[in-house]
């Protein structure tokens, strides 16, 4: 049975997911996401949502993209109005 490369479990409903050309074998979502998922450069938190890349860097919010220098990223595209 394929086996699941993060924690080696042997597991008859492994999923298979293609990244950046290669094809990785995983037992269950969490282990893709330990293996897989970007990191918050800021706060260090695990992206597993669309998050925001600016540069080839990945933050999980707007606020964290700003604290580290990325200011033309946004949470809500009306930031700018009044509430
Ligand atoms: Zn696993
Ligand atoms: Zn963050």
């Amino acid at each position: 049975m394929p086996q699941c490369e993060v924690c080696g479990n042997d597991y008859d409903k492994t999923i298979e997911i293609r990244a950046a050309g290669a094809t990785h074998v995983f037992d269950s979502f969490e282990c893709a996401i330990q293996a897989l998922a970007p990191h918050c450069e800021h706060c260090g938190c695990t992206v597993i949502g669309h998050g925001h890349e600016a540069d080839g860097r990945f933050f999980c919010c707007a606020h964290c993209a700003a604290a580290e220098g990325v200011k033309q990223l946004a949470d809500r595209a009306d930031a700018g109005a009044p509430a």
